[in-house]
């Protein structure tokens, strides 16, 4: 009994899926279509020779395997690439499924070049050069880009493009750092900067996931040739995150392709990734070499100066207004990830603003805690003694005593003070960690230093000196 071919094929497919990972599976098996089955040999469809090759290559195990399971030891497998010129690419139901998967991470001008056939669609017909879709994010610009000892000469150079992009020895521009260091940002302020600035310029930003996406896609719909050449239209072509580009070797090649034509003509190329050129791993020695070729620049960690500045221009946008103490505590306490610091900043304006919550460094410190994994800042009762009796040269269990020695009540109330302000601590629980005492002793100290530091500018000082003590020595 001769099995149909589409049903041979569906079966196939169900132990496939079961093989290979969601990804690959819609990406290298969905859009091939069984055609014809001749005693064990089965024929199917796949959209172009590059695929014929790819699933030559990754997965013939896979298919092997369960087409003998179908058809027996004598199993055959023949392909069929649907030709070039066959309209049925673009208007086949095959076609509207392939285009279905995963879409819309494909650019909007590569699946115009396929399915209205525009040869160069970052141009559309009828409107001029500067409808070309930049992608850019209008919020990434450098007047919002805090300059800092980090990223000076990042940002020098990337003015030095902005104003004459494809005319300085920065080309490539490539930016490197850590995650969270104003890579992203500092590359598209340049392009915002090219596109507000004179002249008919176009600016094309893409992360190289979507590079990866289109090409994928151009592949599968036979037209990586057009992809190529619609890079021919772009005067700065901006690729964020090449690190991602790491093993995958047609990715790599149709890049080469495009950085040649867009580098030859004097165009810029602006490029980031976590790693300097010499340092990415699984990159051709050929890319690597022309990364080289212009500026690589670094972006480091902020300093605590960099970071408070950063930090107040993002609260001071949203209209918050943040004691200095509870801005360093925040900036001592994250170092190395201007996106954290923005996190805890967005916290802390949606506590204070929605929630009407106190902005102290309580406050703060609960955000972090949510926002920062492992993080370990938690102020303790213990830590503030430990402060201040460092500071007032006074063994702890002196401030616990029934004393009324001057310079012991001041240390004492200090001590219980700090507690109230920077600890999540019951006026009970304080009150019990200094020798027993009751809530309302607490609720009096409190009091009489908040006077103290009201009148007494020397007091004042003291007490802001004890907080960032203990907010630095959170910091490990
Ligand atoms: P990366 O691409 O290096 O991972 P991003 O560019 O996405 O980092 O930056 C993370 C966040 O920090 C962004 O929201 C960005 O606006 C902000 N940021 C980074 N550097 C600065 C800076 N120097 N001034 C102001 N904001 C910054
Ligand atoms: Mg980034």
């Amino acid at each position: 009994m001769q099995k149909d071919y589409s049903s041979v094929w569906d079966s196939c497919l169900h132990k496939i899926r079961n093989s290979v990972n969601e990804q690959s599976f819609k990406t290298w098996f969905e859009p091939i279509r069984p055609v014809k089955l001749d005693g064990s040999a089965l024929t199917i469809q796949v959209p172009n020779k590059f695929f014929y090759e790819w699933l030559e290559e990754h997965y013939i195990t896979n298919l092997k395997e369960s087409i003998r399971e179908e058809l027996g030891p004598k199993a055959r497998l023949e392909y069929q690439i649907r030709l070039e010129a066959d309209n049925t690419i673009n208007k086949s139901a095959g076609h509207h499924q392939i285009g279905g998967q995963g879409n819309e991470k494909v650019s909007p001008a590569v699946k115009r070049l396929v399915s209205q056939g525009i040869r160069n669609p970052f141009v559309i017909p009828g409107i001029k050069k500067d409808a070309i879709e930049s992608q850019l994010n209008k919020t990434y610009r450098f007047d919002n880009f805090i300059e800092g000892d980090c990223n000076r000469l990042a940002r020098a150079a990337g003015e030095a493009v902005a104003n004459n992009p494809g005319r300085t020895a920065f080309n490539p521009l490539f930016l490197f750092g850590a995650v969270g260091l104003g890579k992203t940002h500092l590359a598209q302020a340049i392009g915002n900067a090219i596109v507000d600035g004179p002249g008919d310029v176009s600016v094309r930003y893409m992360t190289t996931e979507k590079f990866t996406n289109d090409l994928i896609y151009a592949i599968k719909n036979n037209v990586v040739g057009d992809l190529v050449n619609m890079y021919q239209n772009v005067d700065v072509l901006i690729v964020d995150d090449i690190q991602f580009l790491a093993n995958r070797q047609k990715t790599q090649e149709i890049f080469y392709n495009i950085f040649n034509q867009i580098h030859q003509n004097g165009k810029q190329v602006i490029l980031t990734s976590d790693k300097p050129p010499k340092d990415l791993p699984g990159i051709e020695e050929r890319l690597i070499s022309r990364f080289k070729w212009g500026l690589s620049a670094d972006l480091q960690a902020p300093d605590l100066e960099t970071r408070i500045a950063i930090l107040e221009c993002k609260l001071d946008d949203a209209g918050l207004k943040a004691p200095r103490s509870v801005v360093e505590y925040i900036c001592f306490n994250i170092q190395n990830n201007i996106r954290e610091l923005e996190g805890v900043a967005a916290g802390l304006i949606a506590h204070s603003q929605l929630a009407n919550r106190v902005v102290d460094e309580r406050l703060a410190q609960e955000v972090i805690q949510n926002f920062v994994r492992n993080a370990s800042l938690e102020i303790t009762i213990d830590k503030i003694k430990r402060h201040v009796s460092e500071y007032y040269d006074l063994p702890i269990e002196r401030m616990k005593s029934k004393t009324r020695k001057r310079e012991v009540v001041v240390a004492r109330q200090t001590a219980m003070y700090l507690c109230k302000s920077m600890t999540k601590q019951s006026l009970k629980s304080i009150g019990d960690e200094f020798g027993g005492r009751d809530h309302s002793t607490v609720i009096y100290s409190c009091n009489a230093v908040q006077d103290l530091i009201d009148t007494d500018s020397s007091y004042r000082e003291t007490v802001s000196e004890l907080r960032k003590k203990i907010n630095m020595s959170m910091a490990g």
